[in-house]
């Protein structure tokens, strides 16, 4: 596996990749790696002939008094797990690189960012889609991999790519949970173990509106009031916001159509914020 720091030769890499004819799958993550990073690199793998891996914790996707001094990290870990899983480069850019001094361009990608986390974390998703965009610049990658772990940024992202014509193809994954089904986030790093043991309330207010919408419930409310009450069984959680939105413009719905919709939480387990959701949809529960 190459490591690639300078943005520059990243680019120098991907033109050359280009120029022989090789399709490139970019698989963008903040590290601490875990097994939800790695599905992502499979299916990158399965679609193009090199994959490339970013690592960046980048600082304009969190507010002011947010996690990103704390934000776990393990790069020595992570270049061990991301090569054992077939990444053929590491690109882990430096802070200075990719936010120059006097960097003043910012992507605003405004219809799928304003609800849900948009609402509860001003700014998180102008940052996010900056930095997409800068990575799809430097890597030139055909398929950027996506988790559904983290549905609102997905739909920005192909948001971004249809309003601003970028040549890439956007792939969603599924969200891939621990056995007790919390799922998998470099951000469980931070819970204790009592707060970890707790944290299954949100798969399981996940499944309780599962199991309700499955036995016919489409009332939005109703639905919300099931997941709350899943959440509240713990002392430790405090719900940030759970909200049935539809499933591209993420705006919210008062009953679940015939196109489905997406049920999304988010919960403070003591200090550490935590993000789970599911789809709705007749004809089945899914996950996805
Ligand atoms: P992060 O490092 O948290 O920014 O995540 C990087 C990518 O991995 C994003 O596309 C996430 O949606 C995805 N991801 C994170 N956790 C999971 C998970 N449990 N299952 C699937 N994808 C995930």
């Amino acid at each position: 596996m190459q490591i690639i720091e300078s943005p520059v030769e990243m680019h120098g890499w991907a033109l050359n990749a280009r120029r022989e004819g090789l399709r490139i799958g970019l698989v963008p993550t903040m590290g601490f790696l875990h097994q939800g990073h790695l599905s992502l690199v499979g299916l990158a793998r399965q679609r193009c002939d090199k994959v490339v891996m970013s690592i960046y914790v980048n600082p304009t996707q969190f507010g002011p008094a947010e996690d990103l001094a704390s934000y776990p990290r393990n790069l020595e870990r992570d270049k061990a797990l991301a090569e054992a899983r077939g990444t053929d480069v590491l690109f882990v850019p430096a802070d200075r690189e990719i936010y120059a001094a006097g960097h003043c361009s910012l992507v605003e990608v405004q219809g799928p960012s304003r609800y849900l986390c948009g609402a509860s974390r001003p700014g998180h998703f102008r940052g996010v889609a900056t930095i997409v965009a800068k990575l799809f610049n430097l890597v030139q990658p055909h398929v950027a991999v996506f988790g559904q772990k983290d549905a609102q940024q997905l739909a920005v992202i192909q948001q971004m790519v249809r309003d601003l014509n970028m040549p890439v193809e956007i792939v969603a994954a599924p969200i891939v949970r621990e056995t007790d089904g919390l799922a998998m986030s470099s951000r469980n790093a931070h819970l204790s173990p009592e707060e970890r043991r707790e944290a299954r309330v949100l798969g399981w207010s996940l499944r309780a509106a599962s199991q309700a919408f499955a036995a016919g419930e489409r009332c939005a409310g109703r639905l919300v009031k099931i997941a709350e009450a899943e959440i509240r069984k713990s002392p430790l959680a405090r719900v940030d916001y759970v909200s049935v939105v539809d499933r591209e413009a993420m705006t919210p719905v008062e009953e679940v159509g015939d196109a489905g919709a997406l049920l999304a939480v988010a919960v403070y387990m003591g200090r550490t914020r935590l993000i789970d959701n599911t789809v709705l949809f007749k004809g089945g529960v899914s996950q996805e």
